[in-house]
């Protein structure tokens, strides 16, 4: 399966559970943010020394926070994998150019 095939399927499956019809791509840019936000309480008890460092929770979190950008990016009807790329090789040639904070 490649990053298309999953955002196809990944919204698809969230369209199907939508009865009322309430996930708009604002639905989803809220829930990644929430999502953010429990990776961050989660990172906030681990600094405070609650817990330790658990790789498992973290990385749940971390991909509630990618699916739900998946949904965003489809429901606006983004190629994922060609935002992805776009990014990266955009990335890439401010690097080449000296950095990131060279404009
Ligand atoms: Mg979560």
């Amino acid at each position: 399966m490649d990053i298309n095939d999953f955002a196809r399927m990944n919204h698809e499956r969230s369209v199907t559970n939508d009865p009322k019809k309430a996930f708009d791509w604002e639905y989803y840019l809220i829930a990644m943010s929430g999502e953010c936000g429990e990776l961050l309480n989660k990172l906030k008890k681990i600094k405070r020394g609650d817990f330790p460092l658990n790789r498992e929770e973290i990385a749940e979190e971390v991909t509630d926070v990618l699916t739900y950008t998946f949904l965003l990016l489809s429901e606006l009807g983004i190629d994922v994998e060609n935002a992805i790329m776009k990014k990266y090789e955009k990335v890439n040639q401010r690097l080449a150019n000296g950095g990131f904070h060279v404009r």
